[in-house]
């Protein structure tokens, strides 16, 4: 019997066997940023720790930095306390920092696989959740907690329990207007935020065989929103080519070698796995959240689903989400009239999200009544999109074109809703209060649904903008 990349990566960073049943597994490369590294770090000086492998650690900051603005010090005493924070370790514990003066800052996740960082066949951790992005490499990318981190910091690695790995094969084609944030929300709920509980998710088929690595991203990014522990694609020509010459991958006959051994470390054809779920692909929709968590999703055609087709557990949330949200069943979702779009965030701040975005972009105007934010995952996307002018495409629609950061993913930093608005988000979380106002709503959907839902004032089918 073959094995499944997941194997084939822990078998070579498992250090030992604990007793308690897990593995303590070797984590190849750390990514720290600021809100969940000070404790860490305090915990650190606390017990005399020292970090004995500081070039297998980058630090970046992303979740706190204001994005009208880089001055120094930020408005925000906690934000400012928390940057000097993690200037002062990164200083103190010999850890690379790549903050804005650099020109590589940007959100965690968008700056590890750019930078050629994320590699496949290793083992990534960092205190943030959607750490699952990197999976789109082939690395086995887990997110953690502070104590873990001071864990990680500390050893290089982390108690841990192997999951099982479940294939998720989309094949067919997707439609035109389909992205690969479609292709998630349609995943998670078709399988359910729990559905994952204590799996790996392997993504393969077609669609995925075709998609290109930003997109790859899109997907293992949500993976943690289906309850999986981590999500991945096997590495290939695509994952090889995406990352030749990035500056930290080998370099020339290095890199050859390297790719070889990438290659080997795909799941084998006779891999065994806890299931293989079949999705086809050409069923997907453009798809939007009506609720309060990334399953409560539908085809933007679809109308709000009836409390009677959810299980038990699952129509109690779907009761709490009608009154939060303000919908209907048996309403439409399309036509959902919108005060907020945002497009960033590390599952669709990425250039390619901000050229389909910007398609729809050039196509019209910002509603009146609705605040539009463009939010470039990282300084180099952010170049690299102003030096194809889509910031200017943006501003000539009346959509903002802020500095990078995770801006109103998360909302740690001023841009945040205000009361009951409504936002058309690109990012990944729709939970209540995630934006930043504790009564503040979100429709997550792929970017270039955002673009067309800033510019129609409401819920659109993106296709109508394309045909
Ligand atoms: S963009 Fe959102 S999900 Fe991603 S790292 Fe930032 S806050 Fe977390």
């Amino acid at each position: 019997m073959g094995k499944s990349l997941l194997d084939k990566v822990w078998d070579a960073h498992t250090v030992r066997e604990l007793p308690t049943g897990q593995t303590q597994l070797f984590i190849g490369l750390h990514l720290i940023h600021e809100v969940t590294s000070p404790q860490a770090f305090q915990m650190m000086r606390e017990q005399g720790l020292t970090v004995p492998y500081p070039d297998r650690t980058i630090a970046t900051v992303d979740h706190i930095v204001p994005t009208d603005t880089a001055a120094r010090p930020f408005a925000d005493e906690q934000a400012e306390g928390m940057m000097s924070a993690i200037e002062r370790n990164c200083r103190e514990f010999g850890i690379r920092f790549l903050d804005r003066s650099t020109g590589q800052q940007g959100i965690v996740h968008v700056i590890g696989p750019e930078l050629g960082l994320t590699q496949p066949g290793i083992t990534i951790a960092c205190g943030d959740s959607h750490t699952s992005t990197h999976g789109a490499f082939g690395a086995v990318a887990f997110g953690i907690g502070t104590s873990q981190v001071r864990d990680v910091l500390a050893t290089q690695c982390l108690a841990i329990q192997r999951p099982q790995v479940r294939r998720i094969v989309v094949d067919g084609t997707v439609a035109n207007g389909v992205y690969a944030k479609d292709v998630i929300l349609h995943i998670i709920r078709t399988l359910g935020v729990k559905g994952g509980v204590g799996l790996a998710y392997e993504y393969g088929g077609a669609v995925f065989d075709r998609m290109t690595m930003e997109e790859r991203m899109t997907v293992c990014n949500m993976s943690i929103e289906g309850g999986a522990r981590c999500g991945y694609v096997n590495p290939d020509e695509t994952t090889v080519a995406y990352l030749r010459g990035r500056e930290f991958v080998p370099q020339d006959a290095a890199f050859e070698r390297a790719a070889a051994w990438w290659k080997a470390m795909a799941s084998d054809r006779d891999a065994s796995y806890l299931d293989v779920v079949p999705i086809d692909g050409a069923r997907i929709a453009p798809t939007v959240t009506w609720g309060i968590n990334p399953g409560q999703a539908l085809g933007v055609d679809e109308k709000i689903p009836a409390p009677e087709s959810f299980s038990a557990d699952d129509r109690e949330v779907a009761e709490d989400a009608y009154g939060y949200m303000d919908l209907k069943p048996g309403a439409a979702i399309k036509g959902t009239r919108i005060d907020v779009a945002f497009i960033g965030s590390c599952t669709n701040g990425r250039l390619s999200d901000l050229r389909e975005a910007a398609k729809i972009a050039q196509r019209g105007k910002v509603k009146s009544h609705v605040k539009a934010l463009v939010v470039p995952g990282s300084q180099a996307v952010a170049k690299q999109a102003e030096a194809e002018g889509l910031h200017e495409i943006f501003r000539a629609a009346g959509f903002e074109w802020r500095l990078p950061g995770c801006s109103m993913c998360l909302a740690m930093n001023p841009d945040k809703l205000v009361g009951r608005q409504v936002c058309a988000s690109s990012s990944n979380r729709n939970f209540k209060g995630r934006q930043g106002s504790p009564s503040g709503r979100t429709l997550l959907m792929s970017p270039a649904m955002v673009a067309a839902a800033a510019i129609e004032g409401a819920v659109v089918d993106v296709r109508e903008f394309l045909s």
